[in-house]
């Protein structure tokens, strides 16, 4: 019998970045199964043509439309038969068509969202590690990859925890994205590090800059998701993304900090089980299950030596400290737009932190006062959810520049 996994033609979106870094590594180690066949990033258009030059591509894909030409030329000066696209409308196309069958969606931001719609409608594997499409419009999302017969597996190191350890069927997580059954389950247990500022009071967070918010002490992950995990936003949008993914309401998550970051998080069942899923913290490990599964596949992570590593710490979250883990769960019980407003708002807050605008505080103090000032209406079709996102940036960039006062850290350079 020939055990081995179809040959995946897949299309890396945000390959420029730190997921799309350890997707193409991965991709790598396995020239006779998994085949680039897409690369899409936002604007540097150098990191592109470089990528595009190791792993041969048959579409290259910048969002920037003006930076178009300049990656045209570069392909054909470096003597590639690589398209070149531009522009969201494009990458919504070739992510739809049979350029590909896997999709890595690795885009930072509701920006990822078109594309990650555009992978769950069109029925492909979908290693979804943008998260903030699922907080943006997980009903629709969700519904959509069901809908099409699409096999959603989540690249979050939580979330896929969660999925290796849930009883689903070996074709993939389609029915757990869709909400399919409870599993037997009593609850899931999220497990966050706490990230750099973990165990400071309040008070001694008002003047932390973007460089130490950025500095994690365990993952090695881009700028917008390293300071969410500073401020536990990050815990937050995972809170809702669990739900959206494995069907379990707000009631039945929990969050448990454990600095080693080594348990990726935990299932408790019905029957007093509790199953977890361990490793280091390294993304190859969760692609690696995304591109193999059911089967597995090397990932160039080595195993975990639990002798050297010592001890595994739990504690519970402080959310006096990090408000943004409270702020999440409110806007999940609020539901409709409310899980809309409260991710751009962040994503608004977030960037104004990173370019020394505003001081570390004021990203829970925008977010909540965002989800405060706005309506919560019923989530019922795309349109009403992107109104939601658009005037929840226009509100934070607004308060924003209403307050000159703000402590200003200085920027990230
Ligand atoms: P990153 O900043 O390192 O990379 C982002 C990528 O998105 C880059 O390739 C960039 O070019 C591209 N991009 C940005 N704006 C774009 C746009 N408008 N259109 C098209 N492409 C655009 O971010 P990252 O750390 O790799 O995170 C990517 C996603 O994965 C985020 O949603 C994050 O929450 C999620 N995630 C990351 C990790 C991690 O370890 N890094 C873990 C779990 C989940
Ligand atoms: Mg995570």
């Amino acid at each position: 019998m020939n055990d081995q996994p179809p040959l995946r033609d897949i299309a890396v979106l945000g390959a420029t970045g730190s997921i799309g870094t350890s997707a193409l590594d991965v991709v790598a180690r396995h020239p006779d199964r998994l085949r680039v066949t897409v690369l899409a990033a936002g604007s540097n258009v150098e990191a592109l043509l470089a990528l595009c030059r190791r792993h041969r591509p048959a579409h290259a894909v910048i969002a920037d439309t003006g930076a178009h030409a300049r990656l045209r030329d570069g392909l054909r000066e470096s003597g590639l038969p690589t398209q070149a696209h531009a522009g969201d409308p494009a990458l919504g196309e070739l992510v739809a068509s049979d350029a590909c069958d896997t999709v890595v969606a690795a885009i930072v931001g509701a920006a990822g969202l078109p594309s990650t719609l555009a992978a769950a409608r069109a029925g492909k594997r979908l290693l979804l590690a943008n998260k903030e499409s699922l907080v943006l419009a997980g009903e629709l999302l969700t519904a959509a990859a069901g809908a099409a017969g699409a096999c959603i597996v989540p690249i979050d190191s939580e979330h896929n925890a969660i999925f290796q350890c849930l009883p689903v069927a070996p074709a993939g997580i389609g029915a757990c994205a869709a909400g399919g059954g409870s599993h037997g389950l009593r609850r899931i247990l999220l497990t966050a590090s706490g990230g750099p500022f973990r165990g400071r009071a309040r008070a001694a967070l008002a003047d932390v800059t973007p460089a130490q918010a950025i500095a994690h002490p365990k993952w090695s992950m881009g700028p917008k998701i390293s300071v969410d995990s500073a401020t536990l936003m990050n815990k937050g949008l995972e809170v809702i993304e669990a739900h959206h993914l494995f069907g379990v309401p707000a009631t039945q998550i929990h969050v448990l900090v454990h600095p080693q970051s080594l348990v990726h998080s935990l299932v408790e069942f019905i029957d007093g089980s509790t199953l977890a899923q361990l490793g280091l913290p390294d993304m190859r490990t969760a692609l690696a299950v995304g591109f193999g599964w059911p089967q597995r596949i090397e990932s160039g992570v080595a195993g975990l030596d639990l002798l050297a590593q010592g001890r595994l710490d739990f504690e519970a979250p402080d959310l006096d400290a990090f408000p943004c883990l409270r702020l999440a769960f409110d806007a999940l019980a609020a539901g409709g737009t409310a899980p809309a407003v409260l991710n751009a708002a962040n994503e608004v807050a977030v960037a104004a932190f990173l370019h020394g605008r505003i001081g570390f505080l004021q990203i829970p103090a925008l977010v909540e006062d965002a989800l405060a000032s706005l309506p919560v209406v019923a989530a019922d079709s795309l349109d009403v959810l992107r109104d939601a996102d658009a005037l929840s940036r226009r509100h934070v960039e607004q308060a924003i520049a209403r307050n000159p006062t703000a402590v200003r850290p200085r920027a990230l350079s």
